[in-house]
Formats: structure tokens, C-alpha cells, sequence
């Protein structure tokens, strides 16, 4: 038997706590796909985010659960557990070098919002993470991309073409208010797959 080669040529990667996983994700991730036309997009939940240390996150396999659930419905996503299986935090850098390794070849997107897509430019090694892959920012209908540009320019010299922009209507939904709203007692209906409310329900988080 020869050795499985993964041939997939284009690719995205949506990173994230996904605590929980919710529409504006989804939005994002199809959105970016029929735009540039991947072929897969793969959902990996943070083991633990090093820009998140102090907060209080939910069990990863739980998020890697309601991921699941979330993209079984569509054939061209899938959920990758390789951040949650690694011990101590994880680097984009790394996570994007192992799917790099798994599908020898392929362009890979990076689909972030517009918010993280800033954060993750000041983190070190970016370079060598632009010379890696591009990097999509899903913006709200009708942000001003020159407020990007702007922002980003301050922060660092990189190639234009290396990161990409796309609107996305869901943006206004975050985990932040989704757990907020179950603490406080209030719907999360329309806001996130039913699979993953009911799950949330079914192992009582964000109580
Ligand atoms: P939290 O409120 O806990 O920070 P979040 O809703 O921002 O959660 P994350 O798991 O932190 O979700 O985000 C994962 C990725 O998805 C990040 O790149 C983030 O910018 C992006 N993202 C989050 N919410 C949306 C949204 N509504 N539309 C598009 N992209 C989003
Ligand atoms: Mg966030």
C-alpha cells in the first residue's frame, strides 16, 4: 500500500476557542470557501490559546463536540482535534506548518475576523506565517478596509496580496454574548446551530 497523499491544492483553516462555535464562524468559513473557491475547510479548536490564559475555557473536547456538530452538514468542512492534541499552548505558526505537512502542495487561507487578523500580525514569526499562507479577514458589510490597511500598516511591512478581505452579514454574533446569554438566562436561538444549543443545553455550560 503507498503512503496516503493528501492532493487537496486549496485549503482553508478556521482557528479559533470556538466557545461555542457559532453562525458568524460558519458565515465566515462558506463565505471564504465559495469565494476562493477551497476545496476544504478545516475547523481546529484551541487547545489553549496563548492569548487567552487567564480566562476560564471550556473542556477543549467539548468544543471540539459542538464543533463536530456544527459542520456535519456540510461536505466541505471538517474539525481537526491536532491543536487539542498537542500538550502546552499552540502557535499558528505550527498549526499551519502541520497542515502544511498533511497536504504537501496546497495554497492555504487562513480565515480570521478582521479583529484577530489584527492581533495575529503583531504576534512574532509573522512572516514566516505570510510566506506560509494567506490570510483572509472576514469584515463587517461596509467597514472601511482602509481602516485595516491603516492599522496594519503601522504594525508591520507585508505583501498586499498575502492577506485578503470579505464581507461577512453575521458578524454582529460572538461567544462572548453567547455565553452571557446563558449565564443570564436568555435565548441563543438563530444564533448558532441547533445541534450545538442543545448540546450546550444537554452538558449544562456557560451556567
Ligand atoms: P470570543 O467572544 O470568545 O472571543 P469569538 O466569537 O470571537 O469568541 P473565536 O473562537 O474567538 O470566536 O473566533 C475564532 C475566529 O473567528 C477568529 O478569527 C474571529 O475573528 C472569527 N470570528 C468570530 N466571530 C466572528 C463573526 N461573527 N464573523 C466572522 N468571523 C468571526
Ligand atoms: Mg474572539
Amino acid at each position: 500500500m503507498s503512503k496516503k497523499v493528501n492532493r487537496l491544492s486549496r485549503l482553508g483553516i478556521m482557528g479559533g476557542t470556538f466557545d461555542p462555535v457559532h453562525f458568524g464562524h460558519l458565515v465566515a468559513a462558506e463565505g471564504a470557501r465559495d469565494v476562493l473557491g477551497l476545496e476544504q475547510v478545516i475547523f481546529i479548536p484551541a487547545g489553549r490559546p496563548p492569548h487567552k490564559p487567564d480566562c476560564e475555557i471550556t473542556d477543549p473536547w467539548d468544543r471540539y463536540m459542538m464543533t463536530s456538530l456544527a459542520v456535519a452538514s456540510n461536505e466541505f468542512f471538517q474539525v481537526s482535534s491536532l491543536e487539542i492534541d498537542r500538550s502546552g499552548p499552540s502557535y499558528t505558526i505550527d498549526t499551519v506548518q502541520a497542515i502544511k505537512g498533511l497536504y504537501p502542495g496546497a495554497q492555504i487561507y487562513f480565515i480570521t475576523g478582521a479583529d484577530a487578523v489584527l492581533e495575529i500580525l503583531t504576534w512574532k514569526n509573522v512572516e514566516r506565517l505570510l510566506s506560509l499562507c494567506c490570510f483572509v479577514a472576514a469584515t463587517r458589510p461596509g467597514y472601511q478596509l482602509d481602516e485595516l490597511w491603516e492599522k496594519l500598516g503601522v504594525l508591520i511591512q507585508f505583501p498586499k496580496q498575502d492577506i485578503l478581505s470579505m464581507e461577512v452579514p453575521a458578524l454582529q454574533i460572538s461567544s462572548t454574548d453567547i455565553r452571557r446569554r446563558v449565564r443570564e438566562g436568555r435565548t441563543i436561538k438563530y444564533l448558532l446551530p441547533e445541534p450545538v444549543e442543545e448540546y450546550i443545553v444537554k452538558h449544562k455550560l456557560y451556567r
